[in-house]
């Protein structure tokens, strides 16, 4: 059997960065950038007017205050998105709004709550240093910065800066085509009732969702039963597949077919990963394809795709970061044995007065679903001997990019 590590090192080394493609900026939420974003321009490209107010000389305001106000000539105006054509000269102002360019001649602005409309012109009630209220150029970006590496994920802040720097079309990697085969002759599907013996199938909604979820493009290729013939030959339409998952049909039943027919068709790299829930797990090569045979229970299946499928996803996106994010908790609640094997275990996180609290969500079962509904992370409980207790520390995995706690 086989660590986690080294079946994860095992997987991955079957998969390279997908190739690049143009999209969009406004659709490239979720997307990981495939090249450095570069800044073409400073930001902002120009000095502009952070007030409403008055371009002028900061040497005019010298001496201005309430009691001693000094009164500019008003020699015109400029609101934003226009340029002023002249120059402001010497006892002059020119009145202007916030995000206008600062007129040539002018240093400053002298905010209006600072001034006073005068006949023919505008008493100035403060002294103001050169550059203030300014927004000097290239203040934000400069040009050349790198504004967001490569393997990075868009989200609405990145594609704000992005759009502001002019990064449009911009360059992402493809997303990876996930195929997805659920077996088994008990299996139902949606829509479908169950006839006698059969159950509702729930893996393929499951990985379709954290395939998206992942970065990648899910492909359904519905149910086979347990035939060789039918997952076979459902195998083969998705040799185009930069990934397939199936599920079921890798454990040591009269059934489990995926595995004999990686084993005859293709490559089968190993089988038993010492995990739980997951231990029968296996992975192979279909020609060039590689296939993730993930176990037929629910929990298993999504905590094997959570260790071994999403990775892959992620290098095949060219991510910075495979990995879920780990926090260190304080385990709440029952007591848990370690064993020979690695423990995933659903849990709630809360953060209790400042503490990463994880509470198991209920029956650990790897056929238990409704363990997963709730669980913000998967507790890892490494090899072992003895017990862990509550009030011990562990590391948790975190399954959800945003709020993966609440507060108590
Ligand atoms: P297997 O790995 O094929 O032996 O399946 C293990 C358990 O998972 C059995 O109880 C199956 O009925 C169940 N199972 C397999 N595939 C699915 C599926 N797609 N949806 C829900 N349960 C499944
Ligand atoms: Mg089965």
């Amino acid at each position: 059997m086989l660590s986690v590590e080294e079946a994860r090192e095992r997987v991955l080394a079957h998969f390279q960065r997908l190739p690049a493609e143009e999209i969009p900026l406004p659709q490239a939420l979720g997307r990981v950038l495939a090249e450095d974003a570069v800044a073409g321009e400073n930001l902002p490209a120009f000095a502009n007017s952070a007030m409403d107010g008055y371009a002028l000389r900061s040497a005019d305001t010298l001496g201005a205050s309430v009691a001693t106000p000094r009164l500019l000539r008003l020699a015109g105006e400029v609101p934003a998105g226009r340029v002023y054509d002249g120059m402001v000269r010497a006892g002059e102002a020119v009145r202007i709004l916030t995000g206008a360019p600062l007129p040539d001649g002018a240093d400053a602005v002298l905010q209006q709550e600072l001034t006073e409309v005068a006949d023919g012109g505008v008493r100035l009630l403060a002294e103001v240093a050169t550059g203030t209220s300014v927004r000097a150029p290239g203040e934000d970006v400069r040009v050349g910065q790198l504004l967001v590496p490569a393997g990075a994920e868009l989200g609405p802040a990145e594609l704000a800066l992005l759009a502001a720097l002019g990064v449009h079309p911009v360059r992402v990697t493809r997303r990876p085509r996930v195929a997805i085969l659920s077996t088994g002759d008990e299996l139902a599907p949606l829509g479908q009732t169950p006839g006698p013996g059969q159950i509702r199938e729930s893996n393929a909604p499951y990985l379709a969702a954290a395939v998206i979820r992942a970065g990648g493009e899910p492909w359904p290729l519905g149910i086979a039963r347990d035939r060789a013939e039918d997952i076979r030959s459902r195998l083969e339409q998705a040799r185009d597949a930069n990934l397939i998952l199936s599920s079921g049909g890798v454990s040591v039943g009269d059934y489990d077919l995926v595995k004999q027919i990686l084993g005859e068709q293709g490559n089968i790299e190993f089988w038993r990963v010492r995990l739980r829930p997951g231990k029968p797990l296996a992975f192979g090569l279909l020609g060039a394809t590689p296939v993730l045979g993930l176990p037929g229970n629910p929990v298993s299946a999504a905590v094997t795709f959570e260790l071994f499928g999403r990775p892959a996803i992620r290098l095949m996106l060219g991510a910075r970061q495979l990995e879920r994010p780990v926090v260190e908790v304080v385990l709440e609640g029952q007591e848990i044995e370690r064993t020979d094997r690695r423990q995933f275990m659903r849990a709630r996180l809360a953060s209790r007065h400042g503490v990463l609290v994880a509470t198991p969500t209920g029956a650990q079962g790897s056929h238990i679903i409704s363990s997963l509904h709730g669980a913000t992370a998967l507790l890892i409980i490494y090899e072992g001997e003895g017990v862990v207790r509550a009030g011990d520390h562990l590391t948790a995995l975190l399954l959800n990019d945003a709020l993966p706690w609440g507060n108590e």
